[in-house]
């Protein structure tokens, strides 16, 4: 039977259908020839309720959504102060993909915009290329609580298109950000974008950060606390790239989009929420995405600054 959420989802979902502002990433060509019209929500609690509506079980690539998961895994390996280091905890009010390096140093300012993504990548223990990468999918995989995969036509587009992350990656190595060869660093991290999910699997990714690091259908513990308390910081204030602010504003929850069309939003300690769908404000973060989650917010009280 329906519950009285589902039929709320329902109605939200009908009522966000006619939002039809915003157009699907185009940079990468093998993302390009996505349906604008899919748009899925989905809810999954602490307890492990989920709450489904629209096209939950369409995949699309993870993108920038794969950063706080492996910043965490970075700060999982190498703890807190060597990761600071070398990625800083700043807000950049930069777009993603911002050649923003701190001057004299290089340091990217977070690890939720490209340059600090590459970095994070880069500091992954494993001997490069697959031994790394395979530690990056076993924890997002971990996260959703199934076997994620890479889509390889994205990957290979990526390639061949990411001229922009590559002469990041090079910079990034200029300054000794990166230590050693920034192509398998590249690849990896072009590998991590092009792994395909669902917004159910979203979802339930961003209810194991709700529930402090323990996967709530599966009850595995996949990440300590520490890791997953700095990785909500930083999606709180850098999530949402130049947009942070109006975003913490009216939705109140740390966050994360992809170009991909997805955006995860967590409330610590109570819901992990996924929206997909593919077209995208000039932030690069997606319409209803963004329109869901303030609706939800509003409309369930799930803002963390409310008055007594
Ligand atoms: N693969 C994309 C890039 O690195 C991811 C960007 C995003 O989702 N914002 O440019």
């Amino acid at each position: 039977m329906e519950s009285p959420i589902e039929r709320y989802l329902q109605r939200i979902h009908q009522e966000i259908s006619s939002l039809k502002d915003g157009k699907p990433y185009s940079t990468i060509p093998a993302m390009a020839n996505v349906n604008p019209d899919n748009f899925g929500i989905c809810l999954t609690t602490v307890d492990g309720y989920i709450y489904e509506v629209g096209d939950t079980r369409e995949e699309f690539s993870i993108q920038s959504i794969s950063k706080p998961f492996t910043y965490g895994l970075a700060l999982a390996d190498l703890g807190l102060e060597a990761v600071d280091e070398k990625v800083d905890v700043e807000p950049s009010g930069d777009s993603f993909n911002e050649m923003s390096l701190a001057e004299g140093t290089g340091r990217p300012s977070n690890a939720m915009i490209n340059a600090g993504a590459l970095t994070a990548t880069s500091l992954i223990k494993g001997s490069g290329g697959n031994a790394r990468f395979k530690r990056v999918l076993n924890t997002y995989s971990a996260f959703a609580g199934r076997q994620l995969t890479v889509n390889n036509e994205i990957f290979e587009s990526e390639l061949e298109h990411g001229h922009r992350n590559r002469a990041l990656a090079h910079l990034l190595r200029s300054f000794n950000i990166i230590e050693d060869d920034p192509t398998p660093v590249l690849e990896d991290y072009f590998r991590q974008c092009s792994v395909l999910v669902n917004c159910l699997d979203l979802s339930i990714m961003a209810a194991t950060l709700a529930n402090s690091g323990r996967n709530p259908m599966t009850d595995k513990q996949v990440m300590e606390i520490v890791p997953i308390e700095r990785v909500l910081s930083v999606m709180t204030t850098c999530g949402m790239y130049d947009d942070a602010g109006a975003w913490i504003s009216t939705v109140g929850m740390p966050a994360k989009s992809g170009v991909g069309g997805g955006t995860i939003a967590v409330l610590p300690g109570q819901v992990g929420l996924a929206v997909y769908s593919p077209p995208l404000d000039e932030h690069g973060s997606s319409v209803r995405g963004m329109a869901t989650s303030q609706r939800l917010s509003r409309d369930m009280e799930l803002h963390f600054v409310r008055a007594a």
